[in-house]
């Protein structure tokens, strides 16, 4: 994939950027290497004023990076400038907690004293998706350069000028030289990045393969890797559910970023009681949805990120409904303007079991099932290869127990959208990856755990 700035608005490419070759990719690693030696040495409260700074440029400059973000990749422009401050929410939060986070934990033993201290590792790669193009990469920034690390930025070809603006917002917010660099590179060239001494670690945020190629590509090198991949989060609407408040989370949550989010609710699973009521309510909510110019700031939906993307998501819809689904609204591209535009659809009926039912629609399609009971919600809910998030509705108590216990997911909303808050921990299980981000779990994923046992 060239690495371009193509508006998904339009289909026009905009800037081209050439890959980096070995001898600067090499360059870069040194000056990574040498600003690690003397980073380590730095204090809380220096990268603690670094971080805050950063913050505050987020937030004074959130409509410039916002516009960079929607030419680069198509959201909606107003969901772009929260992107932006929810950057600078999270450099506050890690600035004002890191030092708590990392401080020594004494602990009894038959030394005179013993404890675990936290330490750097020293250069942590990041190899990020264009979906979250600021946010993804300050909740992984934000954290290990508290922690003492330096980190390597590998974004998404897609989105090069959202790499360049955010390792400038590191620099002109004082953090030196080397703390933090984008690297213009291919995916195939993240492998060989990973075979040098001193890349100690690496995170992915993005699909099965890429995820799969670099954490094989780290296994060889006996090297840590954090792995945020997908998710076909379920949507459970139970009968004493407040199906108002339902059914508008449940449009807000299956449109977010266009469709385009690991975490966005993507099968809905209904009981059979409400569910006529349920998929009339959301189907107006859909129909009523506006669709057009992302950088218009009433824009509800925009487009998909990528050509490839819409040609693959409509593929699972014509898929899904040669299985037996039904197509409620949508199915199909926008074809009248240009853009990589998808309708809002529903389709109904898809065979639980079906393999297309398994499958993660990445783009604004919601797949509604039916189910008699709790039992059966469940069962459905934990049927597919993922488990990143679940959002469950119910005022029973009993119900949200057991859809709290289980549930197979990183996380469990009840009555409320799945979102990420860096106060809380962030992650996946089965195939939607391992490790967490956020929270004092995020802090401690890129850190030597070390033991002191002193006589
Ligand atoms: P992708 O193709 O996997 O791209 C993500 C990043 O990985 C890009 O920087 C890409 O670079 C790079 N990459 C691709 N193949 C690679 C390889 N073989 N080795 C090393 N790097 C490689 O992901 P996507 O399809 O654009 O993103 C959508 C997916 O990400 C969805 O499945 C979504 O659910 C998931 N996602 C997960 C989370 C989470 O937190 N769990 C958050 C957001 C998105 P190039 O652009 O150069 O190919």
């Amino acid at each position: 994939m060239a690495i371009a700035t193509i508006n998904p608005a339009t289909g026009e490419t905009l800037k081209t950027f050439e890959a980096l070759n070995d001898t600067e990719i090499a360059a870069k690693l040194d000056l990574a290497g040498q600003a690690f030696e003397h980073y380590r040495k730095t204090s809380f409260q220096e990268r603690s004023q670094w971080l805050q700074k950063a913050a505050d440029i987020l937030e004074q400059e959130k409509a410039e990076f916002a516009q960079v973000m929607t030419l680069e990749m198509g959201k909606p422009l107003k969901a772009a400038i929260a992107e932006a401050e929810k950057c600078a929410l999270v450099c506050r939060y890690y600035a004002e907690h890191a030092a708590s986070f990392l401080a020594d934990v004494s602990v009894e033993t038959d030394a005179s004293q013993s404890f675990v201290r936290y330490q750097p590792l020293g250069v942590i790669l990041a190899v990020m998706p264009w979906n979250f193009p600021f946010w993804q990469v300050f909740r992984f920034a934000a954290p290990a350069l508290m922690a003492g690390n330096v980190g390597l930025l590998k974004h998404a070809s897609n989105v090069p000028q959202c790499a360049l603006a955010i390792e400038d917002i590191f620099l002109r917010a004082g953090f030196p030289q080397g703390a933090f660099q984008t690297l213009l590179i291919g995916a195939a060239q993240v492998a060989d990045i990973m075979t040098d001494d001193r890349v100690k670690a690496a995170t992915l945020t993005g699909s099965e393969p890429a995820g799969i190629s670099l954490a094989v590509a780290a296994a060889k090198q006996i090297k840590k890797t954090v792995l945020e991949l997908g998710g076909s989060d379920p949507f459970i609407v139970l009968e004493s559910a407040d199906l108002t408040a339902a059914v508008v989370t449940a449009t807000t949550a299956r449109m977010l970023n266009n469709g385009q989010s690991c975490i966005a609710a993507k099968r809905f699973i209904v009981a059979e009681a409400i569910a006529d009521k349920f998929e009339k309510l959301l189907l107006d909510k859909f129909l009523a949805l506006k669709v057009g110019d992302p950088m218009q700031l009433d824009t509800d939906l925009g487009p998909l990120a990528t050509p490839g993307i819409l040609q693959d998501l409509d593929q699972q819809v014509q898929a899904a409904v040669k299985s037996g689904g039904k197509v409620l609204t949508g199915g199909q591209a926008i074809a009248d303007r240009p853009g990589n535009y998808y309708a809002p659809t529903i389709i109904t009926d898809i065979p639980q079991d079906s393999a297309i039912a398994q499958e993660e629609f990445f783009g604004p399609v919601a797949l509604l099932f039916r189910v008699p009971d709790i039992d059966a919600a469940i069962k459905l809910a934990n049927s597919v290869p993922f488990g990143l998030g679940a959002s469950a509705w119910t005022t029973n108590e009993q119900e949200c127990d057991r859809l709290v216990e289980e549930i197979e997911a990183g996380a469990v909303f009840i009555n409320g959208m799945v979102k990420s808050d860096p106060r809380l921990p962030f992650g996946g299980i089965k195939r939607s990856g391992y490790g967490r981000e956020l929270s004092i779990q995020g802090i401690h994923e890129f850190v030597n755990v070390k033991t002191v046992w002193v006589k």
